[in-house]
């Protein structure tokens, strides 16, 4: 167990040993509860149809939840960010997983992203706004440059009636706790080109 365990990403020999001994501690249904999903953690996953996420049914429960607003779709890379996402709890709409970005490099081009089945839901479901929530490397950037093309030209083409698009990032800025003194100059750039009117109250 201590091998598999240190087998994980940023899991060293030292700490795997702490979490074999912590698992050993626990009551045995506990355990079997533990076991019982790894074990079916490749068995019941499927690929939403709808947005891409890892799911326990197509559609998934974010597709299907109808409380969710249906005029807001955010474009993330993968799963991780979604989670990252609701982790916030200040999104309550939609996703759409674009399964990487762009790198010339590894070969992954525009075919290799969900970029044709993001330009079908832009042009079918009728959003108000698509956030394009892709991480601030030089690879996300050329990667949201390209989709905010892509999407203006797709729905340039199919001039009926459809409501006007906004298409929208995420605001770069310091991360909390962080001294303005040590941030580089394109974080402490960004921050001030997203920076909002403070409250008065
Ligand atoms: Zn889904």
């Amino acid at each position: 167990l201590i091998e598999s365990l240190a087998s994980l990403p940023g899991i060293g020999p030292k700490s795997a040993s702490r979490l074999a001994f912590h698992l050993l501690k626990q009551d045995a249904n506990g355990l079997t509860e533990f076991g019982r999903r790894i074990s079916e953690l490749r068995t019941n996953l499927v690929t939403c149809a709808t947005c891409h996420n890892i799911a326990s049914e197509s559609p998934c429960v974010i597709c299907r939840d109808p409380g969710r607003d249906k005029s807001l779709l955010c474009v993330v890379e993968d799963a991780l960010d979604v989670v990252a996402l609701e982790r916030s709890g200040q999104f309550r709409g939609r996703y759409h997983l674009q399964g990487g970005v762009l790198s010339p490099l590894e070969g992954i081009g525009p075919e290799q992203l969900k970029l044709r089945e993001l330009e079908e839901r832009v042009s079918k479901e009728g959003f108000k706004e698509v956030i394009l929530a892709l991480n601030p490397t030089v690879e996300g950037e050329a990667t949201a440059h390209f989709v905010s093309k892509r999407l203006q030209q797709a729905l340039s083409t199919q001039k009926n009636g459809v409501s006007p698009l906004k298409i929208t990032r995420l605001a770069h800025g310091l991360p909390t706790g962080a001294d303005l003194e040590y941030a580089d100059e394109t974080t402490l750039a960004h921050a001030l080109e997203g920076r909002t009117v403070s409250s008065t109250q």
